[in-house]
């Protein structure tokens, strides 16, 4: 998963944009993984094709206050620290060591 932070104010954001939705600055980097914090976690049992026959849906939140939701076939707890990864369908977690 793609994590946009602008570099003059350090606006953290999800989705790529040409210049920082705060201050307009265009010095974006970009970070493949992130830190967060399980803000709720929704088991799956019932799940379309590609996805594992169980799985749970992560509501997190960077250490910065952006939240998103991401998958995970792991055992995670609200409140717990993970890890935001991605895949070809979107964000993927995993517990944080
Ligand atoms: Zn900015």
């Amino acid at each position: 998963m793609k994590f946009n932070e602008c570099m003059r104010c350090s606006t953290e954001f999800l989705f790529s944009r040409a210049v920082c939705p705060e201050c307009g600055s265009e010095d974006i980097v970009t970070t493949d993984v992130k830190n967060g914090k399980a803000v709720e976690v929704v088991h799956l049992i019932a799940t379309p094709a590609p996805f594992p026959d169980e799985y749970s849906v992560v509501l997190f939140q960077t250490p910065k206050g952006t939240r998103g939701f991401c998958r995970t076939t792991a055992p995670i707890s609200k409140g717990q620290d993970i890890e935001i990864t991605g895949d070809e369908y979107g964000p993927l977690c995993n517990p944080r060591n």
